[in-house]
C-alpha cells in the first residue's frame, strides 16, 4: 500500500468555537496541512498546530471558490506530498451535512487514501437550539426534515425539491442554504397546500457573536427577507416548534455582541482580557506579536556586559559543543522553550541524554519542572518563589562540591550552565558569576500574519492596545511583513480608504479604531495614525469598561 498522509475529514460546528468536537481540536492541533472552508471560524483557526500549512479553498487568491472537484484532488495530492502526516480537512458543521464530505471520501478511497470522518455538530440542529427553538417538541413536532434550498435540477435550473411532499409533511422543515430561494420556496409550499401561517424563524450566523433570529410567517416570508435583510450563513425553520423561540430564546445580547475586537497577545498584561471581551459577546481575534525560534545549536554566552545583539551573531560567538556539557556539574532552565529547545539540540547533535548522567538539574518553577519530567529528568532544585532570581540566588547558596585528585579532596564551587533565550536578563549570571549561559532559542516579533488571520484582522471593529509596545508590534507586523523590531510611522504611509480603514503600502487594511489602556498607549497609537478611544485608569478593569461604555453608547 502506496506511503499516503491520513486525511481526517472534520467538522468544525456552526461557528460557536466550543462547539468544535475534542477530538476534531486533537487532530487539528497536530495536522500538517489544514484545508478549510469559508465558514470556519477565526478561533478554530487559531487552535490549528501553528506550522501547519492552511489552504483556504473558500477562497483562492483570485477570489473564486475552489471547485468541489478540485479540493476532492487537492486532499489526494496532499496526501501524497506528506507520507505519514495529518491532513485536516475541516469543514463547517458537520462533514456529512451537506457537507459535499462523502464526495471527498469517495475520491479518497478511489486513491487509497486512508481517512477518518470526525463528525461536528450541524448548524442545522445546532442554530435552531441557540435561537431556543428545539427541532422536536412533544405534541408539536415528531419528526424534522432538514433540507438544502439550494440544490437546481440539471435541466431547468429549478429547485428539485418535492414541494408536494414537503407541503404535507406535519414535522419541522429546516432548510439549509435557502436564504436566495425563499420567496419561492414559501410559494411553492402554499401552492401545495401548506398553511400560510406556519411560523417560521431566519437565524442568521447562529451560535457567533452575530447570532440574529428574525421571525416571519410562510406568507411573509419573502418580504421579511428583504426587509430584514436577511444574509447568508442562514438557516429557515418552519413549523410549530418556532413559536416556542419566542420563550426559550436563551442567548443573551451581550455588550459587546457582534463586535469583532483584535487583542495583541504580547505584552504580559494583555493576558485576560480576551476572555473577559468574549464574556461580554465580543468575537475576539487574538495576534500573537511575537514567536520562538530554536536556533540550529546553542551560542555560548559567558559575558554579561555583550548586547544581546552581538550574542546572535555567529561570527562573533561561537557555538556550542555538546562535548563541552563534561565540563559542567548543574543544568538550569528557565523555560519551557528552553527545556524543549535545549532537547531538541541535544538530540541533532547526535547525543541524547545519557550525556547528562550523574549531573544535578535545576528549574526555574514548577512548569519548567513539569516539562522537564517529559523528557525523563526529575528536577534537583527548583526555588520557592519560581524566579531567575530565587534560582540565582538558590544555586548561589549551594555548598562547594569535594573533588577528589589524587588521594587530596579540594573543594569546587559546582559549574553551572544556564539555558535560556536571547532574551534571557542577566539577573542570574550575577548572581552566578561562574555560570555560563548558552542562548538556546530566540524571541522575534512575528513575521507575517496568517493569511486568515491578516483577513480577520481586517474585518475588525476595533484594535485594544494593552501597552505601548503592542501598537509599536501590532504595527511592525501588519506594516511591514518583515522581521524588526523598528516600527514604521503609520501617518507616513497610509492612507483612509473609503470604509474608514486605514490602509498601508502593501494593501493591508486595518480597523483605524482603538481602545488604549492609559495615555502613553493613546500617544504611541495616535502616532500611528489611529483613533483612540482611551481607558481612565491603566488599568484592565478601566479599559474593558471604557470599551463597553463606548459600544452601549451607539
Ligand atoms: N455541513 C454544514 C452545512 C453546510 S451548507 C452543517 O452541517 O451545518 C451551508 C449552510 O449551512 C448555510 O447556507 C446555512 O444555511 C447553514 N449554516 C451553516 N452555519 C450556519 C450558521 N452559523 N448560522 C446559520 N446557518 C448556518
Amino acid at each position: 500500500m502506496a506511503n499516503f498522509g491520513h486525511v481526517y475529514l472534520i467538522g468544525a460546528g456552526p461557528g460557536d468555537p466550543g462547539l468544535l468536537t475534542i477530538r476534531g481540536k486533537e487532530i487539528l492541533e497536530n495536522a500538517d496541512v489544514v484545508v478549510y472552508d469559508r465558514l470556519v471560524s477565526p478561533a478554530i483557526l487559531g487552535m490549528c498546530n501553528s506550522k501547519a500549512k492552511m489552504v483556504d479553498v473558500g477562497k483562492m487568491p483570485t477570489h473564486h471558490k475552489v471547485k468541489q472537484s478540485e479540493i476532492n484532488k487537492l486532499l489526494v495530492q496532499f496526501a501524497q506530498e506528506y507520507p505519514q502526516g495529518v491532513i485536516a480537512r475541516l469543514k463547517g458543521g458537520d462533514p456529512f451535512v451537506f457537507g459535499r464530505g462523502g464526495e471527498e471520501a469517495l475520491e479518497l478511497v478511489a486513491a487509497g487514501v486512508e481517512f477518518d470522518v470526525v463528525p461536528g455538530i450541524t448548524s442545522a440542529i445546532s442554530v435552531p437550539a441557540y435561537a431556543g427553538i428545539p427541532v422536536s417538541h412533544r405534541g408539536i413536532a415528531t419528526s424534522f426534515h432538514i433540507i438544502t434550498g439550494h440544490e437546481k435540477a440539471e435541466s431547468n435550473g429549478e429547485l428539485s425539491l418535492d414541494f408536494e411532499n414537503l407541503a404535507k409533511c406535519q414535522g419541522t422543515l429546516i432548510f439549509l442554504m435557502g436564504i436566495a430561494n425563499m420567496d419561492f420556496i414559501a410559494k411553492r409550499l402554499m401552492e401545495c397546500g401548506k398553511d400560510p401561517k406556519t411560523p417560521l424563524a431566519f437565524i442568521e450566523k447562529g451560535t457567533t457573536p452575530y447570532q440574529r433570529t428574525v421571525m416571519a410567517t410562510l406568507e411573509t416570508a419573502g418580504e421579511t427577507i428583504v426587509r430584514e435583510n436577511v444574509t447568508a450563513p442562514a438557516i429557515t425553520i418552519m413549523g410549530g416548534v418556532v413559536e416556542l423561540g419566542k420563550t426559550l430564546a436563551w442567548k443573551k445580547n451581550l455588550p459587546l455582541s457582534g463586535k469583532r475586537l483584535v487583542v495583541t497577545r504580547a505584552a504580559k498584561q494583555a493576558s485576560g482580557i480576551s476572555a473577559r471581551l468574549t464574556a461580554l459577546g465580543a468575537e475576539v481575534i487574538e495576534t500573537p506579536m511575537i514567536e520562538t525560534r530554536v536556533l540550529d545549536k546553542p551560542l555560548v554566552m559567558c559575558h554579561p556586559e555583550r548586547s544581546e545583539t552581538e550574542s546572535k551573531d555567529p561570527d562573533q560567538h561561537c557555538f556550542a559543543d555538546f562535548n563541552s556539557l563534561a565540563n559542567f556539574d548543574i543544568l538550569a532552565f528557565t523555560s519551557t522553550n528552553g527545556v524543549e529547545s535545549f532537547f531538541t539540540q541535544l538530540l541533532a547533535s547526535g547525543n541524547d541524554i545519557r550525556v547528562l548522567a550523574g549531573k544535578k538539574i535545576a528549574s526555574v518553577g514548577k512548569i519548567t519542572e513539569k516539562k522537564l519530567l517529559e523528557y525523563g529528568i526529575r528536577c534537583d532544585y527548583v526555588p520557592e518563589d519560581h524566579t531567575g532570581e530565587g534560582l540565582g540566588k538558590l544555586l548561589a547558596a549551594l555548598n562547594p562540591i569535594p573533588q577528589s585528585t589524587e588521594g587530596a579532596t579540594s573543594h569546587l564551587t559546582p559549574r553551572i550552565l544556564l539555558l535560556q533565550g536571547n532574551l534571557a536578563d542577566d539577573t542570574m549570571l550575577k548572581l552566578l558569576p561562574q555560570a555560563v549561559r548558552w542562548v538556546v532559542y530566540e524571541t522575534l516579533p512575528v513575521a507575517e500574519l496568517p493569511e486568515w488571520k491578516r483577513e480577520a484582522v481586517e474585518s475588525a471593529d476595533a484594535i485594544v492596545f494593552a501597552s505601548t509596545s503592542a501598537v509599536e508590534n501590532f504595527c511592525s507586523v501588519i506594516l511591514s511583513g518583515v522581521r524588526s523590531t523598528e516600527s514604521k510611522d503609520l501617518n507616513r504611509d497610509s492612507s483612509t480608504t473609503p470604509n474608514g480603514f486605514a490602509q498601508n503600502d502593501n494593501n493591508a487594511c486595518y480597523p483605524r479604531k482603538s481602545f488604549c489602556i492609559g495615555r502613553m498607549t493613546e500617544s504611541a497609537a495616535r502616532k500611528h495614525g489611529f483613533e483612540t478611544v482611551t481607558s481612565d485608569e491603566t488599568t484592565m478593569d478601566s479599559l474593558v469598561k471604557k470599551i463597553v461604555e463606548f459600544y452601549s453608547r451607539k
